[in-house]
C-alpha cells in the first residue's frame, strides 16, 4: 500500500471525559498504542470540568463512580464534590500515561466516512486526520441549552448557562433568576441562597428529591481502603447490588415506588412549613419518572425569606423583568439557566456523515437507535459512549461506560481476526430489531408511565436516552460483538464489497 501522505491512527477518541479517557486506558491495556484523543478544550474532564458550579457534587456515590480499574481510596465523601471528580479523572491520565495521545483544543469539525479507503476522515482545529476506527465519547451532557425565550437579547444584565458558570461574576446582594429545578439546578439554589439579595425559582415541574446519605470518609476507612483492598471493592459491591435491586421497580413495577414517594413527600413537609409552598414543591406525576433529585439543603433553601418559588415556566423577557407563563413578573438582574443540555439532538451528530453521505443527526431526526448502544447503521467502524439508550437514573454511568468499552475492545479484536483493511457496518435490520425490543419494554417503564415530560423522551415521545435493564444485563449484552449484526466491508483494488453473507457465515 502507498505510503500515506496524511496523519492516520488506528482509534481517534473523541473527547475526554469518562468516556474518553476510559476508552484511552482500555486501548493503552490492550497494548494498542496508535490512538489519539480529540479533546475540544485544554484540559481533560470532560462535564466534570465544564460544571464547575457552586455546589457541584455527582448524587452517586464515589466508589461506584469511578473506574473499576482506578480505584480511589481517597474519596473525602460519600457523594463528592466536582473538583474531587475533576482531580480524580487528571490523576486517572497522568496514572495511564495517557497525555502523550491527547491533543487539546483539537475540536472535531467533521468526520466522514471514506467509502474507498475504509477509513474516517477527521478535520479538527489542529488539522487533518484519518483513522480506523471512531469512538465518539463526547457524552450527552456536553452541550448546554438555553431556550429561546423572546426578548432575552435585550436583557441588560447577567447571563449565564449552569455548564459555563462565570466564576467572575459576583453575585452578592443581586437579584438572580435560576430558570429550571433539575440536577444541576437544585444544587445551586441552596450554593448561592445566603449570598444573593433575592432568588427567584423558575420551576416549570417539580422535581422529587430524596435526601442525600452523604458524609466525610473518616479516617479509619480511607486506611482501610488501602491497606485492605477488598473491603473498597465490598464496599463498591454493596453500593452496586442496592441499585440493581432497585430496576425492577423503574422498569417494571412502578408501583412499588409508592413507599419512596412517601418518603420524598415527608422529607419535604420536614423542610417546608409553608402549605402553599408546598402545594407548589409537590410533583403531579410518579417518583421516578423524571431524575430522582438528592439534596438535604434543597428544600431548606427554598423556605428562606430571600427566595420565590414561580410554579411556572420561564415565558419571555421585558427588559430586565422576566415574565413566566402564569404572568408573574420578576425583575433581576442576572440570570442562570439551569435548562439542560442537547441529549437526543448531539451537536456531534451533525459533524459526523456515514457511508451513504447522511449526517447522523439527520439519521437520528426520527429518533436516535443505534445496536448496543454503540453502532448505527451506515457509520461503519464508529463506536458512541452513552449512545442511544445507555442512560441510568439510579445508577452509576461509569458502569455502563466499561461495558461498551468492553465492546470496544472485542470490536477491535473481530477486525483483526477478520484480517486486511476492514470495516463493520451495523446491519439495519439489526438496530432496528434492538430498538424496537428496547421500545416494547419502555412500554412498562415508570419513564413512559409515569405522567411527565422528561429529557428522556425525544420530540416524538420515544425514550432513546434509557436502558430499561440492570447494568449487569447490559455489560451481558456488550460483552462480545455478534458478527451477524454486522455487515463486513473490504477493500478490493479499485472497490469495496460488501460480502457479509459469506465472510460471517465462516467466521462464525
Ligand atoms: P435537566 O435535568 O434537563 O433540567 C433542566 C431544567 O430546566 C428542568 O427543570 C426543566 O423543566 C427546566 N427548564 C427548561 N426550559 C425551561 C423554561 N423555559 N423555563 C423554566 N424551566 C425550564 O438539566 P440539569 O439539571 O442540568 O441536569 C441534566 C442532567 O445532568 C441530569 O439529569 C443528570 O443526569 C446530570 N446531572 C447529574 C448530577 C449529579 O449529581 N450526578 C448533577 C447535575 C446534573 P422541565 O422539568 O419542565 O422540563
Amino acid at each position: 500500500m502507498a505510503e500515506r501522505e496524511h496523519e492516520h491512527v488506528r482509534v481517534a477518541v473523541i473527547g475526554s471525559g469518562f468516556g474518553g479517557l476510559g476508552a484511552a486506558v482500555r486501548l493503552r491495556r490492550q497494548g494498542i498504542t496508535d490512538f489519539v484523543v480529540l479533546e475540544r478544550a485544554d484540559s481533560v474532564g470532560g462535564t466534570w470540568r465544564d460544571n464547575s458550579y457552586p455546589g457541584c457534587a455527582c448524587d452517586v456515590p464515589s466508589h461506584l463512580y469511578s473506574f473499576s480499574f482506578a480505584p480511589n481510596p481517597e474519596w473525602p465523601r460519600n457523594f463528592s464534590g466536582q473538583p474531587h471528580i475533576r482531580a480524580y479523572l487528571e490523576k486517572v491520565t497522568d496514572t495511564f500515561g495517557l497525555r502523550p495521545h491527547i491533543r487539546f483544543n483539537a475540536e472535531v469539525r467533521s468526520a466522514r466516512w471514506n467509502t474507498d479507503e475504509l477509513y474516517w476522515e477527521i478535520e479538527t482545529a489542529q488539522g487533518a486526520l484519518t483513522a480506523d476506527m471512531v469512538v465518539s465519547a463526547t457524552g450527552p451532557l456536553s452541550d448546554p441549552q438555553i431556550p429561546d425565550v423572546p426578548g432575552l437579547d435585550g436583557f441588560q444584565g447577567k447571563v449565564f448557562h449552569s455548564a459555563r458558570w462565570d466564576h467572575d461574576y459576583d453575585l452578592r446582594g443581586k437579584r438572580v433568576a435560576m430558570i429550571g429545578t433539575g440536577a444541576s439546578a437544585i444544587q445551586i439554589v441552596p450554593a448561592i441562597q445566603p449570598t444573593v439579595d433575592k432568588l427567584t425559582v423558575f420551576q416549570r415541574t417539580p422535581p422529587w428529591v430524596m435526601p442525600r446519605a452523604d458524609r466525610k470518609i473518616t479516617r479509619a476507612e480511607h486506611w482501610l481502603h488501602t491497606k485492605v483492598p477488598a473491603t473498597r471493592a465490598l464496599r463498591r459491591q454493596l453500593l452496586w447490588s442496592i441499585r440493581e435491586l432497585q430496576v425492577s421497580a423503574f422498569t417494571k413495577r412502578p408501583k412499588e415506588l409508592g413507599l419512596v414517594q412517601a418518603l420524598a413527600k415527608a422529607h419535604m413537609h420536614r423542610a417546608v412549613k409553608d402549605p402553599a409552598l408546598r402545594a407548589r414543591l409537590t410533583p403531579d406525576y410518579t417518583i421516578g419518572c423524571k431524575r430522582i433529585l438528592l439534596s438535604n439543603s434543597y428544600y431548606p433553601a427554598l423556605a428562606q425569606p430571600n427566595v420565590d418559588v414561580v410554579a411556572s415556566g420561564l415565558k419571555e423577557v421585558r427588559g430586565n423583568t422576566l415574565v413566566a407563563t402564569d404572568g408573574t413578573e420578576t425583575e433581576v438582574d442576572a440570570i442562570i439557566f439551569g435548562t439542560g443540555f442537547h441529549v437526543t439532538d448531539m451537536p456531534i451528530a451533525e459533524r459526523v456523515t456515514g457511508a451513504h453521505g447522511t449526517t447522523l443527526a439527520e439519521e437520528w431526526k426520527d429518533g436516535m437507535e443505534a445496536l448496543r448502544g454503540s453502532s448505527a447503521a451506515g457509520f461503519p467502524n464508529f463506536l458512541t459512549i452513552i449512545g442511544p439508550n445507555t442512560g441510568l437514573g439510579n445508577s452509576s454511568m461509569i458502569l455502563i461506560i466499561e461495558a461498551q468499552l468492553n465492546y470496544m475492545i472485542d470490536y477491535l479484536r473481530q477486525l483483526d481476526v477478520l484480517g486486511g483493511r476492514i470495516a463493520l457496518d451495523a446491519r439495519p435490520s439489526a438496530v432496528h430489531a434492538w430498538s424496537a425490543a428496547i421500545q416494547q419494554r419502555m412500554e412498562r417503564t415508570v419513564w413512559k408511565t409515569g405522567g411527565c415530560d422528561s429529557w428522556y423522551l425525544d420530540a416524538n415521545g420515544r425514550n432513546t436516552t434509557v436502558w430499561p435493564g440492570t447494568t449487569a444485563e447490559f455489560r451481558k449484552v456488550t460483552r462480545q460483538v455478534d458478527l451477524a449484526e454486522y455487515e463486513v466491508l473490504r477493500t478490493q483494488p479499485g472497490k469495496v464489497t460488501e460480502d457479509a453473507g459469506t465472510t460471517v457465515e465462516a467466521v462464525a
